[in-house]
């Protein structure tokens, strides 16, 4: 069922957004060649703190995980797509880092994502974090009243394939408000004109997952969380939280 937002509740789902944009804007500042993915994640954990919030993140337990996520951040590098569990591991120069963060403040709760390549990157990283920015720019422009959920599929899928990056089927968008993963679904690729309308009230994560080596495939690594492209190449996320309004889609995460 898609719960429509009210536009008060939209306002307080803004303020739990500015958290999640706050955490972001801190870590990718904090993340650099030494810092390991653990310091990174005791920052995010600390702006929580310090809003009142709390992580929808931790202790999260979805009906294919074996373990609940044990930290407040997902911090996959290089050929991890997402879902990474922060460990010790120190980053390292040219290293691509995807950040995925949620809060939960006030009862509703925001999640974002962004990708950031420390100390010298690589042109290939940087060419796919951009189109990684742009898929989520399009799926953005597209959450409009009177479109559907296909358009937004889309707008995400043809941008990523006329760059020619590959998209892991069945992870995606999703709608947003008291739970971190709310109907409808928000696929990564799709047709235009189909599935849901779009309504003024709707709140949803828009969430292109992009695979530089240009194939579909990924597996689950040997933590139960962490997933990784096949072919060994590497990937980029971008997320936001969208509330699509009369007057245009408004981004409750943005930085
Ligand atoms: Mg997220
Ligand atoms: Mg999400």
């Amino acid at each position: 069922m898609v719960e429509l937002k009210t536009d008060t509740s939209i306002d307080e789902m803004y303020e739990a957004g500015q958290v999640v944009g706050r955490a972001l804007t801190a870590v990718r500042e904090a993340a650099d060649v030494g810092v390991s993915l653990l310091e990174l994640d005791e920052i995010a954990h600390q702006i929580l703190r310090d809003a009142g919030a709390s992580s929808p993140f931790l202790g999260y337990r979805p009906s294919f995980a074996t373990t609940p996520f044990p930290a407040v951040i997902c911090a996959s590098v290089n050929n991890a797509i997402v879902h990474g569990i922060p460990t010790g591991y120190r980053l390292r120069d040219g290293d691509l880092v995807s950040m995925d963060f949620g809060a939960e403040l006030g009862g509703w709760v925001g999640d974002s994502a962004l990708s950031f390549t420390v100390g010298t990157p690589r042109a290939a990283d940087v060419r796919l974090i951009e189109a990684a920015e742009r898929a989520l720019a399009a799926g953005i422009a597209a959450a409009v009243v009177g479109n559907r959920i296909g358009d937004i599929a889309h707008a995400i899928g043809t941008v990523c394939r006329t760059a020619g990056y590959g998209i892991p089927q069945g992870f995606g968008g999703h709608g947003i408000g008291r739970h971190m993963h709310e109907d409808p679904s928000v696929p990564n690729e799709g047709r235009p004109g189909r599935g849901f309308p779009l309504r003024h009230g709707m709140v949803i994560a828009i969430e292109p997952m992009l695979i530089g080596g240009g194939t579909d495939g990924y597996h689950e690594a040997p933590d139960g969380w962490t997933l990784r492209t096949n072919d060994g190449s590497r990937a980029a996320h971008a997320e936001h939280t969208v509330a699509i309004t009369d007057a245009g889609p408004r981004i409750l995460t943005a930085r």
